[in-house]
């Protein structure tokens, strides 16, 4: 059974203790992850700490390092890419494209500059300047639905900024990130980046010490609160990507036939493990049976199965906690007088197959749609009056992404505008603009990644102000 390695101050190194690793589309054992002891989370702080002052002092030599970083991971694009199959169960090509998203987003990073800071007074009596300050030692805890571009969406800001970092994936799915150990070795100087593995008590400690000064996390809602409460004796730095259960909303005059293989994507891309999948559908009643037959006919057509078999769709659900999850939430629907057109039951064994689920007769008070149900399990609600739709919609504690749908692109901004969500879409769901924040309303997040606001969160402002006589 191959076993991967920490990866703490420069060094590839064992544990005294390992756990499995699944395939979720056989159910089979990967390899086996390392889980970090208490010392090995600490040296790894430790390192990240000392390497921290030179690392923050040279700026030119952060850009060639992440240019370095981009290269080595296209270079390993498949075993890496292989890895997120194995662990994550999403075809490879999606799985291909992730990475090679990785890679470009270290480029981007490598590339970025920050438009100078004037001075706000520079004469012959003061000078006063605003000034950026890396933080320190980052945490960086990745969930396992997306793993490799995730990490990197953090990473790569992170150090540009001049911080070091201590990287910890979810235990579901860490052979990807502990391969990059092996990847990037040697291309940062000893301790500037570091990879540990290990289960949410690692992830706690982790967060806890008082050597790290910002925690960027993206995962549960309850994970986020729990960290977000843990932060505050310390007064730590964070940036929390929680979940979402984003509505899609289809106006009367939308063209069903058009809209209905983007609302499947929008919905089941990843069997649905998405923050921001599309996590339930209102329709308006004039356009409800047409737009309800499109989607069972797209979903009944998907091809389910092994990410490496050739010409499949979508993989498995990724761990057994979240197959049951999505099992529970189609049981907890069919109580409550739901009626399934396609889908809703596992497919045979082994492998945590569940084939994509449309259902109706649900809404409000009912798990399925109050909740986020993060799997291929999408609820198609009819309505009449487009205020009501809009009041459902925000009617959640949850405030990530949103659609509208529509023929007339003006009046789909002009409904869109009024939800309580980060990511606004008009006819599509889930494009994300390469210089734009991601950030979520409500419960969905705290704080932005990405752009320039995200870029500014791993760094603070100190202001200088000098009497000069
Ligand atoms: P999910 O339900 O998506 O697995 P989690 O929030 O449990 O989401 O996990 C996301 C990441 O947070 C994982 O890397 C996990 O190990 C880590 N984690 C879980 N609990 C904690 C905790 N109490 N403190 C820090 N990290 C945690």
């Amino acid at each position: 059974m191959s076993k991967y390695s920490l990866y703490i101050d420069g060094d590839l190194i064992s544990s005294d203790r390992y756990f499995d690793v699944i395939n979720p589309a056989t159910e089979e054992i990967v390899a086996q992850a390392p889980y970090a002891s208490s010392a090995q989370v600490d040296a790894a702080i430790q390192a990240a700490h000392k390497a921290f002052p030179s690392w923050t002092k040279d700026e030119s030599s952060r850009s060639v390092a992440l240019k370095l970083a981009a290269e080595a991971i296209r270079k390993r694009s498949e075993d890496i890419a292989k890895l997120i199959t194995l662990e994550q169960g999403r075809p490879i090509h999606f799985a291909i494209g992730e990475v090679a998203g990785a890679a470009a987003t270290l480029e981007h990073y490598a590339n970025f500059d920050l438009p100078p800071l004037l001075p706000l007074r520079s004469d012959s009596e003061k000078f006063v300047a605003i000034e950026r300050r890396a933080l320190g030692v980052v945490a960086a805890i990745t969930p396992w639905n997306v793993p490799i571009i995730l990490l990197i969406l953090k990473v790569a800001p992170a150090l540009k900024a001049g911080n070091t970092v201590v990287i910890k994936p979810s235990e579901f799915t860490p052979l990807s990130t502990l391969l990059l150990g092996e990847v990037l070795n040697g291309i940062f100087p000893a301790g500037v980046l570091n990879i540990i593995s290990g289960d949410g008590e690692v992830g706690a400690q982790l967060s806890q010490h008082h050597l790290v000064k910002k925690i960027t996390f993206t995962g549960s809602v309850a994970t986020g609160k729990k960290l977000y409460a843990g932060a505050a004796s310390d007064v730590k730095r964070l940036t929390l990507e929680l979940g979402g259960n984003d509505a899609a909303i289809v106006l009367d005059d939308a063209d069903p036939k058009a809209i209905a293989e983007k609302i499947f994507w929008g919905a089941f891309w990843n069997s649905g493990q998405i923050c921001f999948a599309i996590k339930r559908v209102y329709v308006h009643e004039r356009i409800f049976p047409q737009l309800l037959e499109a989607l069972i006919e797209r979903a009944k057509a998907a091809r389910v199965g092994n990410g490496f078999e050739k010409d499949v769709e979508l993989g498995p659900i990724t761990n057994a906690i979240q197959f049951e999850k999505v099992k529970y939430f189609v049981a907890d629907a069919l109580k409550h007088g739901a009626k399934i057109h396609t889908g809703g039951a596992a497919l045979a064994g082994p492998g945590y197959f569940y084939p994509p689920t449309i259902v109706t007769g649900v809404g409000e008070g009912v798990a399925l749609v109050d909740e986020e149900q993060f799997g291929p399990v999408l609820p198609i609600i009819p309505f009449s009056d487009e205020k009501d739709a809009i009041r459902q919609a925000n009617a959640s504690p949850f405030g990530l992404g949103a659609s509208v749908w529509t023929a007339d692109a003006q009046r789909g901004l002009a409904v869109v505008r009024q939800l309580d969500v980060g990511l606004a879409w008009v006819n599509q769901h889930g494009d994300i603009h390469p210089g734009a924040p991601k950030g979520g309303f409500k419960w969905s997040g705290l704080g932005y990644e990405g752009g320039l606001r995200g870029y500014e969160e791993f760094s603070e402002l100190q202001v200088v102000n000098a009497a000069l006589n």
